[in-house]
């Protein structure tokens, strides 16, 4: 399909950049290296860490895959970071999202280094982004939509844009990336409280869902000729598949592509530019060691 925007095609170019990047930060005697922490056995969250370790393989980064049982403490996962934070071949730290119940997340992302945060999680970078001052880090999967908005040619300028979810990784650093000098859009962010968002959807020249319900989007929720953007990735029951679930985003995407300008698939859209963005942010640490 034509209007179809390619997250694959895009991030491989991303990645053929990083590709360049770390081959000259090598040539200068830096190695960049990331360190991915997983807390229990969330079988998401293993295909995630899986594929970021590979990534970094594949670039020539280096990366520290270290898995922590379920029951690891507060203060063990808090010792690990701070091990990593002082660990020179170390430039970039994630805990992978979500942890076990029992950990207070937002304590573990307050303890990573600013300086290491490639999540862009730290309250330092959030505000960073909110000042729009470019040494801080970008959250990867707002910044992947933003490349790709730039890669299809989106026209920001101006638009009306609508954010379905509010959340500190998505929903919140997008509205802040679009309405940041340069993007210039006017937003508008909708969320679990918003009243008639079919509505407020309508109103949209660019359409990003971020919400975590699948097909939630219908087509006669978007205006035609409308840019959407479905960061959604959620599993839904599928007999046929050998896995038992298929992917699906949060836009019902067969009945919405028909009318828009330009739309992301899911799997293929933003969800492979969340990866490429988490290495060019690891790039930057490196860059700046
Ligand atoms: P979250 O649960 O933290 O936030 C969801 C947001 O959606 C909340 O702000 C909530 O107010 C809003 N919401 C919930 N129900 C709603 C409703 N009925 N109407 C309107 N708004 C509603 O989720 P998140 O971490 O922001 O992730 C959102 C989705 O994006 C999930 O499917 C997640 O898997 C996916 N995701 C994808 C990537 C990627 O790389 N493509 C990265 C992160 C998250």
């Amino acid at each position: 399909m034509s209007n179809l925007i390619d997250g694959k095609a895009v991030s491989a170019a991303v990645l053929e950049e990083c590709r360049k990047e770390v081959a000259a930060l090598k040539a200068r005697g830096v190695t960049p290296g990331l360190a991915v922490v997983l807390v229990g056995e969330d079988p998401a969250s293993q295909v995630y860490v899986g594929s970021k370790v590979r990534t970094c393989g594949d670039l020539g980064i280096y990366s520290r895959k270290i898995e922590l049982p379920t029951e690891t403490t507060q203060e063990e996962l808090l010792r690990v970071v701070a091990t990593l934070n002082a660990d020179p071949a170390i430039d970039g730290i994630l805990v992978q999202s979500p942890p076990p119940p029992h950990i207070d997340e937002e304590a573990v992302i307050r303890a990573i280094s600013p300086a290491k945060d490639v999540d862009g999680f730290h309250p330092e970078n959030v505000a960073k982004l909110a000042l729009e001052d470019a040494s801080g880090f970008v959250p990867c999967t707002p910044a992947g939509c933003m490349r790709l908005l730039r890669e299809a040619g989106v026209e920001t300028r101006g638009a009306n844009v609508v954010v379905i979810g509010r959340s500190m990784i998505v929903g919140k650093p997008m509205a802040l990336l679009l309405m940041a000098k340069g993007a210039d859009a006017t937003v508008t962010v909708a969320h679990s409280r918003s009243r008639d968002l079919a509505g407020i959807c309508r109103q949209a020249d660019i359409l990003v869902a971020a919400v975590g319900r699948p097909e939630m989007v219908k087509a006669d929720w978007v205006k035609e000729g409308a840019v959407v953007i479905d960061v959604g990735i959620n599993r839904v029951e599928d007999a046929s598949r050998k896995s038992g679930f298929r992917l699906t985003g949060d836009v019902a995407f067969d009945e919405v592509a028909p009318k828009c300008k330009a739309i992301t698939p899911v799997p293929g859209g933003v969800g492979p530019m969340t990866i490429a963005m988490l290495m060019k942010n690891t790039i930057v640490a490196a860059g700046r060691r």
